[in-house]
């Protein structure tokens, strides 16, 4: 008998070991999948570590279980794949279980979970393969006008009409019973009547769900200008003596089609390339330049796949005929490479690579960076806003750095038009959100048959309602957050749980009825453009608006075609989308952004409205971008403005350097989550103190965090500020010793710790 050691899909840490039979044992190897029971009556697919061994790992024989069943005949698993979750789990403080469960698509973690995705089929029985037996067929169904003319429809179709004797003049094509059905125009019931007849019969075929995008077209790569040749140029030279390198490029300067000539020159040397977009959306316009180019070598993978597509890549990743190119979001990282060359990281500073929620909270930008390192292969980072570690990576020599300044055919960047709307609110003259000076751009540009974007930073309706009389704000019962409105569903959602309320008629505090809606959503924005411009055509792209993969592509669809005039939407609006047509962006409210709670808030406020602005003015003309704040004293907007990137980093470095902030610092934050709020704080408090003993005034907190309790759980925050050079894995080790001591304490049970190692 020998023992395994197994990954199991749950949040636990390290391995657990198991027997197998010798039978069984010849099959295990590292990243072969098995069937495992836990506890009286579950069952687990577990993944294997490694070779069998004799070592029961300091457990007595009789307690070992053993193994079920060996699920894969060939690892499902690289030994690189298996280095990087290691790697993960032990950066990102998370159990090597919810790393195996972020990985692998659900279908590799059941037993039967992957099915293949079937067809059914019509054939031409063998008896009628010749055109006597076919012509007696015929006669014989004379009173049957349907089923003849569902037989010819199918024998025109299949070629089998093309028959000289028993041969066909033809090449015969498989039909499927549902284009047979649609083509002739018959029914179900006219094809199973031929199938009685014994005529056709039907059967089932496997079909693929995998890219058939065609061959590849290495011509269609366009070449590049001047500017872009010298940055590729560049890029090439820096990654002779750097592993990463930053390509800061403003908006609209053909960032993509020199990732495009990088990614020609890794397929000719053989290389994998991976590319990863913070955002779906973003992949729907640049798969389809893509795809023309790299056809059926590029292939897709991101969280709105169906999770029988994701297995379907992940196994011909693991084939010997895998994608050269995979383009996706963060669970891109997760797929197996046998071969990486280049890395591509587009609008790098997106915090959309950060996965905040579930565990593993891990940074697919450090990740990729990790993984290409594992593969010796390079790693290039894009944007027009580049984040402050990684430019200060760059200025500081870690990376390499290059600058492409010049926007694509002399575009120029847009005109920036700061609006107070302070003052405007006090003279009583907005409508609503909107100034007079953007209804003017706006009524000016729809006149032309331009289109306008505009940016607001919150979904639904109105952001809460509030009663006008004694100013009642309906609020969550499981979390500290106000609810949101949603007008079109008439309901409150809390954004924190999804928990949905209805719309009380009077006010439960003082049964006024005059409830109201406070502040501006998409949705209500949405509502108040079609009142002030009646011809226009308005879509709405939020979370709420985009939950299949569809959605996103016909709302992008839809706006790049001109079927639609106006476009609302949150940040998902500011992700590097290009349209051809825009010529005003309004930014409603950037005081929303810039009062957030967070030493992140400037950054991501900068980076935004940079990144919105640059969907104005396209080729032609000067976009035009108006920017309504409160605050236009404040040196970011001024910054905003000029597109003054330097200044605003260099202020801010300031600022990050003083307050022990990244890049100067690594931050760690530990939450503690219990249902009971007194418990809740003990543990923080334990905790705050046991960290202080080891880390001294690097431990900040605990504090309750800007929302203290989510999906009833009450929560504390610690903060671990750490400067660069310590040694993390030796803090880390503490950090799991001090966690492990509260956990054995009766009164701690059902705490929850994690963390979340560099937040953004
Ligand atoms: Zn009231
Ligand atoms: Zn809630």
């Amino acid at each position: 008998m020998k023992y395994i050691d197994v990954i199991l899909p749950l949040p636990l840490e390290g391995t657990f070991t198991y027997a197998v039979s010798d039978e069984l044992a010849a099959r295990v190897a590292m990243g072969v999948r098995v069937l495992v029971p836990l506890g009286k009556s579950k069952v687990y697919t577990a993944m294997c570590t490694g070779l069998p061994h004799d070592s029961t790992n300091g457990l007595s024989q009789e307690k070992v279980k053993f193994v079920i069943a060996v699920l894969d005949d060939s690892p499902m698993l690289l030994p690189q794949q298996m280095r990087l979750w290691q790697w993960m789990s032990a950066y990102y403080l998370a159990p090597l279980g919810d790393i195996f469960k972020a990985a692998l698509p659900s279908g590799l973690k059941r037993e039967e979970g992957y099915r293949p995705k079937m067809e059914t089929c019509v054939g031409l029985a063998e008896p009628f393969r010749n055109s006597r037996a076919l012509r007696i067929a015929f006669d014989s169904m004379a009173r049957a006008v349907k089923q003849q003319k569902a037989l010819a429809c199918f024998l025109g179709l299949t070629n089998w009409e093309s028959l000289d004797g028993d041969k066909p003049t033809a090449t015969i094509r498989e039909i499927t019973k549902e284009e047979l059905a649609n083509e002739s125009h018959c029914t179900a019931a006219i094809i199973k009547a031929l199938c009685d007849r014994k005529i056709l019969y039907t059967y089932e075929r496997e079909v693929g769900r995998l890219n058939e995008g065609g061959s590849c077209h290495p011509e269609l790569i366009k070449p590049l200008t001047e500017p872009q040749q010298d940055a590729y140029n560049q890029v090439l030279l820096q990654m002779m003596k750097k592993n990463v390198v930053l390509l800061h490029g403003v908006t609209s300067s053909g960032k993509t089609e020199l990732y495009i000539h990088l990614i020609e020159k890794a397929l000719n040397e053989h290389k994998q390339v991976l590319y990863l977009l913070p955002e779906i959306a973003l992949t729907v316009q640049i798969t389809s330049r893509l795809q023309r180019v790299f056809g059926n070598r590029l292939g897709i993978y991101h969280s709105k796949y169906s999770d029988a597509e994701r297995v379907e890549i992940w196994r011909k990743q693991l084939s010997t005929d895998p994608y050269d190119v995979i383009l996706g979001a963060r669970s891109a990282v997760f797929l197996p490479y046998q071969n990486l060359g280049l890395v591509i990281i587009d609008e790098e500073h997106e915090s959309n690579f950060k996965q905040q929620d579930p565990s593993p909270r891990y940074h697919a930008r450090s990740t990729a960076i990790v993984m290409a390192q594992m593969f010796g292969a390079k790693t290039i980072l894009g944007t027009a806003t580049p984040s402050m570690e990684s430019y200060y990576n760059a200025q500081t020599g870690k990376y390499g750095l290059v600058e492409l300044k010049t926007r694509y055919q002399g575009i120029q960047l847009p005109e920036i038009r700061v609006v107070n709307i302070k003052d405007l609110r006090r003279r009583k003259m907005m409508s609503g959100p909107f100034s007079p000076t953007l209804l003017a751009a706006m009524r000016e540009a729809l006149s032309n048959n331009k289109q306008v974007i505009l940016f607001q930073n919150r979904r639904g309706f109105a952001p809460m309602i509030e009663c006008r009389v004694c100013g009642w704000v309906p609020k969550c019962k499981n979390c500290d957050v106000s609810l949101t409105y949603h007008k079109r569903l008439n309901l409150l959602t809390c954004h924190y749980c999804g928990f949905t309320y209805t719309v009380p008629s009077s006010c439960p505090n003082c049964d006024n009825p005059n409830i109201s809606g406070r502040g501006y959503g998409t949705e209500k924005i949405e509502d108040l453009l079609s009142d002030i411009f009646p011809e226009a055509r308005v879509a709405r792209m939020d979370l709420d608006t985009t939950r299949t993969r569809n959605a996103y592509e016909r709302l992008i669809g839809d706006f790049s075609r001109g079927k639609t005039n106006v476009l609302v939407g949150t940040q998902m609006i500011s992700k590097g989308l290009d349209f051809e047509n825009v010529a005003v962006v309004g930014i409603l409210d950037a005081d929303s952004m810039l009062n957030y709670p967070d030493f992140r808030a400037y950054e991501h406020a900068f980076m935004m409205m940079s990144q919105v602005s640059g969907r104005a003015g396209r080729k032609g003309k000067r976009g035009l971008v108006i920017l309504q704040t409160k605050s236009p004293e404040l040196p970011v907007i001024q910054q905003v403005v000029h597109n003054n990137f330097h200044d605003f980093y260099n202020d801010l470095l300031e600022e990050r350097k003083m307050f022990h902030y990244p890049p100067f610092h690594h931050l760690t934050y530990v939450f503690l989550k219990h249902r009971q709020e007194p418990v809740v704080e003990a543990a923080a408090q334990e905790m705050g103190a046991k960290l202080r003993q080891l880390f001294g005034d690097r431990v900040l907190g605990p504090d309750k965090p800007s929302v203290a309790r989510v999906k009833a759980l009450s929560i504390r925050k610690i903060v671990v500020k750490l400067e660069i050079g310590v040694n993390l894995q030796s803090v880390r080790d503490r950090l799991r010793q001090v966690q492990q001591q509260m956990m054995q304490q009766p009164y701690y049970k059902s705490l929850q710790i994690y963390y979340d190692v560099d937040p953004v």
